[in-house]
């Protein structure tokens, strides 16, 4: 089966680009809506890192997400697209001055704060605008999630949040400053998690550490759990949304919130992954000595996930019905490692067809350099048509 396209509004436009299908991402969203909507104590926050089409952010802001950043320029674009300062969250090991104060500007809900020394640099910026900045710790659960090493963030051995034993001092040494205020911890573990054990280890281990917390007398108010959860890559067209009900299950079940606390979410590559399509063309089918490359238009300056994680990106003929022939899918960047796809069956190639490189809505477009002195690709929404 093949998604559907408007194909005939892709035929004369300039290649390669990014096809968002809006009608899928508003899915998405009513189903996180649904699920999470059941409580009214749970937010979700999308990680704007994943996608920052400002089309794409509009929806999603307009669904009632909140937003998580990671650097200052993510949390001008969700200003920027609508995003209330109340609902943003901003993580990152390495925040620099002007990244803080403009936090501190927006009233951002929350500073998710990875060291000691990032905790004096806010309560001292803070304190220069007689304001309190909002903090919770990012604490590093050495729980391992089942996916590729560059994408595990939450083992002993990563350079993010602070270490489990220093918890207590860093949450004292919040509580002696007067321009932080101390309200919650955070966690996130990785990403493309589909093991929902992952999930459950997670919960566990924030279960002991409140345990802890709690026999010290140390109120907390917020939860957040961080993002993770994968999408299948293999097969888009049967499961475009991702398992939200065991998702969300997995911590309604086995997390202990405490009733006067907020559990937040942090999703990014299950909101907006399926909903994005690399569109490219075909340039020239071309024989090997022993198969066939079809040799398109886009590169890994467009798409970087397969030349960086050997990721896999389903990939379709939108512009053919001929038998399926096997070929190497491949751009015209001058490293090896610019290849898409090998031994894909798709239907039968010629030059000038359009090739959809599918789930390519999270970590695709954001990601796109100019290496080669190429252009960067464009990205459309279905109402752009
Ligand atoms: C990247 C990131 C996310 C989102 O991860 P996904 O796997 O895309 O859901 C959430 N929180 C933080 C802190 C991140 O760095």
């Amino acid at each position: 089966m093949k998604g559907t396209f408007p194909t005939e509004h892709f035929e004369g436009r300039e290649t390669p680009f990014y096809y968002y299908d809006t009608a899928l991402l508003r899915e998405t969203l009513r189903t996180i809506n649904r699920e999470a909507g059941k409580h009214d104590n749970w937010h979700v926050h999308y990680a704007i890192k994943a996608n920052a089409n400002p089309k794409v952010l509009n929806i999603i802001c307009q669904a009632g997400l909140g937003a998580d950043c990671v650097s200052g320029g993510e949390i001008q674009a969700c200003v920027d697209a609508g995003f209330p300062g109340s609902k943003i969250v901003f993580a990152g090991v390495g925040k620099s001055d002007w990244e803080i104060n403009l936090g501190i500007d927006k009233n951002i809900l929350c500073f998710n704060v990875e060291s000691i020394p990032e905790l004096e640099v806010i309560n001292s910026l803070a304190a220069k605008k007689g304001k309190v900045a909002r903090v919770a710790f990012r604490i590093n659960p050495d729980v391992g999630a089942h996916t590729h090493a560059n994408i595990t963030t939450g083992l002993a051995e990563n350079k993010f949040g602070i270490a489990m034993r220093d918890m207590e001092d860093v949450i004292a040494m919040a509580a002696s400053m007067e321009n932080v205020k101390f309200t919650g911890l955070h966690f996130h573990i990785g990403s493309q998690i589909l093991d929902m054990g992952d999930f459950r280890a997670l919960c566990n281990r924030i279960n002991d550490l409140q345990d802890q917390l709690e026999r010290h007398r140390i109120r907390v108010e917020s939860i957040n759990v961080g993002g993770g959860l994968g999408v299948d890559y293999k097969h888009p067209n049967r499961l475009p949304l991702p398992d939200f009900k065991a998702y969300f299950g997995t911590f309604e079940r086995h997390l202990r919130l405490r009733p006067w606390q907020t559990l937040h979410f942090e999703l990014g590559r299950a909101v907006v992954a399926q909903m994005g399509s690399l569109i490219t063309k075909t340039l020239y089918v071309k024989q090997g000595a022993t198969k066939q490359f079809a040799i398109v238009d886009a590169g890994f300056t467009d798409l970087i996930r397969p030349a960086l994680y050997q990721a896999y990106h389903k990939i379709e003929n939108i512009s053919s019905e001929e038998p399926c022939e096997t070929y190497d899918v491949v751009g015209p960047i001058c490293e090896s490692s610019d290849v898409f796809v090998k031994a894909a069956d798709l239907n039968k190639v010629h030059r000038g067809d359009l090739l959809a490189i599918r789930s390519a809505g999270a970590y695709g477009e954001i990601m796109a350099s100019r290496y080669n002195c190429r252009k960067m690709p464009q990205g459309f929404i279905t109402e752009d048509f």
